[in-house]
């Protein structure tokens, strides 16, 4: 099924206003100065680094390999003025077809370590390592905590800025774990400008939500604290919930999309509405409502984040009209559309 529809307001999906201005040469220099010039690219196509694979260039693009790094490019941009977004791993996003007007940093910080202490083990990570990674780290040496996110694209800082998590354990799965229930604590660079370390009275985990939409600090490392657990009951879990994840969920190589498109409405879903309003399988332009999933949007390989916005428009037009729910996007939308 296709569809032509109308320009999709900001209003209706949520997304920020497009007025940046565009980099100029002197703030590129200035930022090539503070970074290093081989470090600072210049109009970098962002669909790459997104899960998506849709997104227009970054005016500049700068890519951290450590904490400290991480922390020199913020600090660098806060303090030359540039507006900045931090990027993980782009998996709960929609970048603009026109990009981002100023500098992207892109968190490659992946450094990681478990300091075993008796039965309890403390597995530090710098925000970028991927949870994958770390998960399979530590379930090969026989520690529990973190097997039940395998199969969520994330990277460590991600996971925390949304506490990550899944319908687990299996087999039961009779409720939702959080990454929270790991979290030990993180270092953090405030909005103020202070590198320090932080508990979780901090952070304030809750649904999708943390202390880290709400303020402008940046988490640069985490610890969370894992158990001893039998290596072969942890391979178990990790099969078992990708098993379940890939009969349920599109998978992400072949059809690329965000993860859930509308936030969780509870006892009612907000796939379910979109289902129900006969809108599963329904394609507009390159951007389908995934036929196994009603609440993600997949890109069917030449997607657009026209595209994306405009079917996301038309599931929340079609919910309202049927069933009087508003459904509210649950993604980031970034840059200039
Ligand atoms: C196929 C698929 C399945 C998914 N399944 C699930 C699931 O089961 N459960 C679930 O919870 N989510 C799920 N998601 C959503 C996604 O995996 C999570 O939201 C994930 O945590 C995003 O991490 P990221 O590193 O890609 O963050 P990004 O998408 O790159 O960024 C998201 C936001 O976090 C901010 N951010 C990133 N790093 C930091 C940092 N170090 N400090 C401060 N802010 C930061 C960014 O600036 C941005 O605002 C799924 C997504 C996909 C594509």
């Amino acid at each position: 099924m296709t569809s032509t529809l109308p320009a999709v307001s900001d209003a209706a999906t949520g997304a920020a206003p497009t007025t940046a201005t565009p980099l100029t040469d002197d703030q590129l220099d200035a930022l090539r100065g503070r970074l290093g010039a081989d470090r600072v690219r210049r109009g970098v196509r962002l669909a790459q680094y997104t899960s998506f694979r849709i997104g227009g260039p970054a005016d500049a693009l700068y890519t951290a390999r450590s904490a400290d790094e991480l922390e020199a490019a913020i600090r660098a941009a806060r303090e030359l003025g540039i507006p900045h977004f931090l990027l993980g791993l782009g998996a709960n996003i929609l970048v603009g077809d026109r990009g981002f007007r100023g500098l992207v940093i892109r968190n490659a910080a992946r450094h990681f370590r478990i300091r075993p202490e008796g039965d309890t083990g403390h597995l530090w990570a710098e925000s970028g390592a991927i949870m994958q990674d770390i998960i399979l780290e530590a379930v090969e040496r026989g520690w529990s905590g973190i097997e039940h996110y395998i199969g969520i694209p994330s990277t460590v800082g991600g996971a925390i800025w949304q506490n990550l998590h899944f319908l687990s354990p299996a087999p039961e799965r009779e409720r939702t774990m959080f990454i929270a229930e790991a979290f030990e604590s993180c270092e953090i660079l405030s909005e103020e400008g202070e590198r320090k370390v932080v508990d979780a009275d901090y952070v304030q985990f809750g649904y999708d939500d943390t202390v880290f939409h709400h303020r402008r600090d940046i988490v640069l490392s985490a610890t969370f604290r894992l158990q001893k657990g039998d290596p072969d009951r942890l391979h178990r879990i990790l099969h078992e919930n990708l098993s379940w994840r890939g009969a349920r969920h599109p998978w992400l190589q072949i059809h690329p999309s965000a993860g859930s498109i509308f936030k969780k409405i509870e006892g009612v879903g907000a796939g379910r509405l979109v289902d129900q309003a006969g809108l599963k399988g329904h394609r507009h332009g390159g951007a389908q409502i995934s036929p196994m999933h009603a609440n993600i949007v997949v890109n069917r390989g030449s997607a657009t984040a026209k595209d994306v916005r405009e079917l996301i428009a038309l599931a929340q037009r079609a919910v309202e009209e049927k069933f009087g729910q508003r459904l509210e996007p649950e993604i980031g939308f970034i840059g200039e559309f």
